[in-house]
């Protein structure tokens, strides 16, 4: 049975349309078949210089021996200067001013997210915590994504596994409209959305996927596409950057439970993590959190002339097969 849903943090209505099904046959799956890789140890002559690295006190900038290291991405389109904003008559346009770095995350080419030991993961949070910090303080910076795209379908240039950082003076459309929401929210019933729908899921129970002292994963009343996943923080915050060190290891210990039980389910799908989060300390209107999408739909002409989001599997169903896929790892709710 059809039913339309309206998404709480936009303006955006999505179609669960059970009825065109959805078949695992027609996902494709992410392999990593090659050792070799530009971005593994060996190749650093090769890359842009780099920015920062996890590294021993007896090895050199710019070679082997790192355990996690970020540079500039090589395929920047953006320039670090000073962000100008132009109008002209009823057009505007702006300089390509901005960061754009990449996080790479493990020496090994073929070592999975989920697969990382948890302490290693846990500094692989903290590099992104600090790289946001550092591109937060620099001059002009309006928004700040960090993104994860595993396999070439979901846009990823390499299969090693990395993380890209993107810092520019310009809003994005959909945390602003995240925004609007949640500042529409507050000026209602001055309490945080996030908060007050997290409060009705723990209540519910029926999307929470799973869950620990610190962090929530579930699936979203109005996802967009099919096991679509949020983990979001229990506690409210705004900025990422200020997550506690003692909370970072609930934190990697939920992602690798959720990425794994998405792999266990629909055969390692490509994948999207999308970081939304603030750069701006002091705003407290927002509350940062990671959403994860597989990539097992493509967008119809529907969807484009509607503006509608077509979604055949409801979160409900995509909760209890998670779920399923999680007790078979002996993780509980
Ligand atoms: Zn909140």
């Amino acid at each position: 049975m059809s039913q339309l849903r309206k998404d709480p943090f936009g303006p955006t209505w999505v179609v669960f349309s059970t009825e065109i099904g959805l078949e695992t046959s027609d996902f494709s799956s992410v392999s990593r078949n090659s050792d070799s890789s530009i971005l593994a140890p060996g190749n650093e002559i090769f890359l842009n210089k780099e920015i920062f690295a996890l590294r021993p006190n007896n090895s050199k900038i710019n070679q082997p021996n790192w355990t996690i290291r970020v540079i500039e991405n090589p395929d920047s389109l953006l320039e670090t200067k000073e962000l100008k904003i132009y109008k002209k008559q009823m057009f505007s346009y702006a300089s390509n001013s901005g960061y754009q770095e990449i996080i790479i995350e493990h020496p090994n080419p073929k070592m999975a997210l989920e697969d990382m030991p948890l302490e290693h993961l846990v500094e692989v949070l903290k590099v992104y915590r600090d790289r946001i910090e550092k591109l937060s303080k620099k001059p002009g910076i309006r928004h700040i994504q960090l993104t994860r795209n595993v396999g070439k379908e979901a846009g990823s240039r390499y299969d090693h596994p990395h993380a890209q950082v993107l810092a520019v003076g310009v809003r994005n459309r959909w945390l602003s409209e995240e925004m609007t929401a949640a500042k529409s929210h507050y000026e209602k019933y001055h309490s945080c959305l996030f908060c007050d729908v997290l409060e009705t899921e723990l209540l519910a129970k029926e999307r929470v996927i799973s869950s620990n002292e610190h962090f929530i994963a579930l699936s979203p009343y109005a996802a967009k596409t099919p096991f679509e996943t949020w983990i979001l923080p229990k506690r409210h915050d705004s900025n990422f950057s200020s997550i506690k060190s003692t909370s970072l290891k609930a934190l990697a210990s939920l992602l690798k439970d959720i990425i794994r039980a998405i792999n266990g389910s629909l055969n390692h799908p490509p994948y999207n993590l999308m970081l939304h989060t603030l750069p701006i300390k002091d705003e407290n209107r927002y509350h940062w959190h990671i959403e994860l999408l597989p990539r097992l739909t493509k967008k119809s002409g529907f969807d484009w002339s509607s503006g509608f989001y077509v979604n055949p599997m409801p979160p409900e169903d995509a909760t209890k097969i998670l779920k399923e896929a999680l007790a078979l790892q002996g993780v509980g709710l």
